[in-house]
């Protein structure tokens, strides 16, 4: 089960909250979507997860059209909306039923109920009603009622936040597991947290997708970041043509910098591109960063 995102743009009302977005997911990946907050993140969610349509562009979700054909995607896609929407007053096995209900599964419902129940660590919840549970729990019960019909993707939008260190650790673990055998997605602004959790990180900033790079990438491969700067302002779309290149950004006057991937030194990559292009490079180094120094960078 794989996500494809291509030039998605979403207006609410004159502001843009999407901008030509495109990425993708691959099957049995967990990619960590990272933005500040009013980035687009719970909007691109909305889309994927059939809750709100793209004013322009294509989702696609294992080549199923979330326009087009949205019941198939709702059949595939589990989503947990950002603020965990539950019946308070309602019972963790009650609620869980209900949902079996709202997804049409009747047979096995006390079946799939017990399994979502020792999946998400409910056993000594069980019983209770969902206003008596920790914040915690009632993330457990929000991701339980998001893996009932069993979709191969899920979709959880900021699942750890306002959690305690320990409850954190919990999710966070969890997310982990599932993530053995479901392609996720999840958001978060923490920078940290999305390294130890993700395969693969996106960042988005005002509606735009700003880097989209590997996590822990293979050994001879390295993440380099470097800083060019050319003698004058130089036409972006020339960018696509270098090799791996993960994201750029203009700096600051003609400065540019440019994150990759890559197993050589990538000033060799950016000078030959350089020259192919008939580029005057004023200068040419490397910036040693971590992923939280790049979400700085790429974000304000
Ligand atoms: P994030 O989840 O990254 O914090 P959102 O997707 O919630 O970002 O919001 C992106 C931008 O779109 C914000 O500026 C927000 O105010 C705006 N926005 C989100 N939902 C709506 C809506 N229903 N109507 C108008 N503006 C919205
Ligand atoms: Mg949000």
């Amino acid at each position: 089960m794989s996500i494809k995102v291509e030039g998605v743009t979403k207006l609410y009302g004159d502001q843009k909250a999407l901008d030509n977005v495109s990425f993708e997911v691959k099957k049995g990946e967990v990619l960590g979507f990272l933005g500040p907050n009013g980035a687009g993140k719970s909007t691109m969610m909305k889309i994927i997860s059939c809750f709100i349509p793209p004013s322009s562009g294509k989702v696609t979700v294992n080549g199923a059209d979330i326009e087009s054909d949205s019941m198939t995607v709702r059949k595939s896609v589990g989503y947990l909306p950002e603020s965990n929407p539950l019946y308070y007053d309602m019972y963790v096995k009650e609620y869980l039923h209900f949902v079996c209900g709202l997804y049409g599964i009747t047979k096995d419902a006390d079946k799939r109920v017990e399994e979502m129940i020792r999946k998400t660590g409910l056993g000594r919840e069980q019983h209770k009603q969902i206003l008596q549970l920790s914040k915690g729990y009632k993330q457990r019960v929000g991701i339980a009622q998001a893996l009932i019909h069993d979709p191969a993707i899920l979709i959880l939008d900021e699942p750890t936040s306002g959690l305690d260190p320990n409850q954190l650790q919990d999710i966070r673990a969890l997310i982990k597991e599932l993530g053995k055998d479901k392609t996720v997605m999840f958001s978060s602004h923490i920078m940290q947290e999305v390294e130890a959790v993700s395969d693969r990180v996106i960042i988005i900033d005002k509606g735009k997708l700003v880097t989209d790079r590997k996590v822990g990438v293979a050994e001879n491969e390295l993440e380099q970041c470097v800083i060019v700067e050319f003698d004058s302002e130089i036409n972006e779309q020339l960018f696509s043509s270098l090799d791996g290149m993960l994201s750029f950004k203009n700096t600051v006057g003609t400065n540019y910098m440019i994150t990759a991937s890559s197993t050589e030194d990538f000033r060799k990559s950016v000078a030959k591109w350089a020259r192919e292009n008939d580029l005057l490079v004023l200068s040419l180094k490397h910036q040693d960063e971590s992923l939280e120094e790049v979400f700085r960078k790429h974000t304000s």
